[in-house]
């Protein structure tokens, strides 16, 4: 980052470090599928978050991870309240934000940004630099003391570009330039929650180390908490110091990022971690927790999840219960404080095969039924 100096202070203090910023209790978000034209009769819900409980402090940053289509995008849309939830409540800032309209969000509307996944379809490719860091200030009456302009070219300093590209439009930027234009956005406004959703996936990978280094010293110097949606473990690895792992709309691990890096309790954690490539694994210990998983099939459909634990068509240690009951997110006898697992058979190690392993799924019913 250019120059240090051009970073204010937050406008106020009112919320210290470490405090509790955001909470979700039982967060939940059906989607319906309506179909049978002329009538739209309801006839299901992709179930894309189902129950899921979360606590954000201030000015930390949070990494949530999962494949593509467990739920991630629609949690930080929830959690910013660009959805309604189905079900659940969300606090922020201790009120209770769950079905604020429009005209009571608008207090807090400045105070959590998003940062999107496509640095090209997020910018109005109308629109100047300047316009595009400014609007958000214009719609929510921020007046800096020396003016708006002045403010966005400190903004683009702060991002790592030339105040000079005031005046310039998107196309004329890089993808990676274009997500330091969203970032400059998102800061404009002085938030103290940023969501940012895979914002270097749809980046180059020679430059994703970039953005999330500048990320971080934000995060650091400037006391934002950040959510950050990645789809690996490999990303969030660095950045954040506390990972939730999501599978199919719900939370199925959550902790500390050494206590989930270090002693994954929860297979599926598990398996993500061992896709991490080596390279971004930095000590001996994460290389000896990685013992190669592959997983058997796809992730099931989020419209007819299975019963009990949704992880369990897919994982070696399912037994009969795992079909029966869905397994409470609890702290297992052993782990740290904050370390929450979501599994009925949390035993070391879980880390039982030795070898790659691809599970044929004939193979595990008939272990389902007798386990
Ligand atoms: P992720 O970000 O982890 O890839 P999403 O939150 O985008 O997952 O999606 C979770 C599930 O919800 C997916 O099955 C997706 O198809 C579905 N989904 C997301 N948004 C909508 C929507 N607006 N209407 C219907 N289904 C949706
Ligand atoms: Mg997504």
């Amino acid at each position: 980052m250019a120059h240090r100096a051009t970073i204010p202070a937050p406008r106020d203090r009112a919320v210290a470090d470490g405090e509790v910023l955001m909470t979700a209790e039982g967060l939940t978000k059906h989607f319906p599928i309506t179909g049978g034209f002329p009538f739209k009769r309801r006839i299901g819900a992709v179930q894309a978050v189902d129950g899921i409980d979360l606590t954000l402090y201030a000015g930390e940053s949070f990494g949530l991870v999962g494949e593509s289509g467990c739920g991630k995008s629609t949690t930080g849309r929830l959690l910013t309240r660009l959805l309604e939830p189905t079900a659940g409540k969300i606090t922020y800032r201790g009120r209770d934000i769950s079905r604020a309209d429009r005209k009571q969000l608008a207090p807090i509307r400045p105070e959590i940004q998003m940062i999107f996944q496509d640095p090209y379809s997020s910018l109005n490719p109308r629109q100047t630099v300047g316009k595009i860091i400014s609007g958000p200030m214009e719609i929510n009456n921020i007046r800096p003391k020396r003016g708006r302009e002045t403010r966005v070219r400190e903004l683009l300093e702060i991002v790592g570009l030339s105040p000079e590209h005031y005046n310039r439009f998107p196309h004329e930027f890089s993808g990676g330039q274009r997500q330091r234009i969203g970032v400059a956005r998102a800061l404009a406004l002085e938030p103290k929650l940023i969501v940012a959703d895979e914002p270097v996936s749809a980046l180059d990978v020679s430059i994703q180390a970039q953005v999330v280094n500048l990320l971080q010293e934000l995060q650091r110097e400037l006391g934002i908490a950040f959510l950050f949606i990645a789809h690996d473990l490999a990303v969030v690895r660095h950045f954040s110091q506390r990972v939730a792992v999501m599978y199919l709309g719900k939370v199925v691990e959550v902790g500390d990022r050494d206590s989930i890096y270090h002693r994954p309790r929860h297979p599926y954690t598990h398996a993500l971690l061992s896709a991490v490539p080596e390279a971004a694994l930095s000590d001996e210990a994460d290389a000896r927790a990685k013992v190669r998983i592959r997983l058997a099939g796809d992730v099931p459909s989020p419209i007819d999840p299975p019963s009990g634990c949704r992880f369990r068509t897919r994982c070696w240690k399912a037994r009969s219960k795992c079909a029966s009951e869905v397994p409470p997110l609890v702290r297992i006898e052993g782990n740290l404080e904050g370390h929450l697992t979501a599994c009925h058979f949390p035993q070391e190690p879980t880390r039982v095969r030795e070898e790659d392993v691809i599970l044929d799924p004939a193979l595990r019913d008939l272990e389902a039924d007798t386990g």
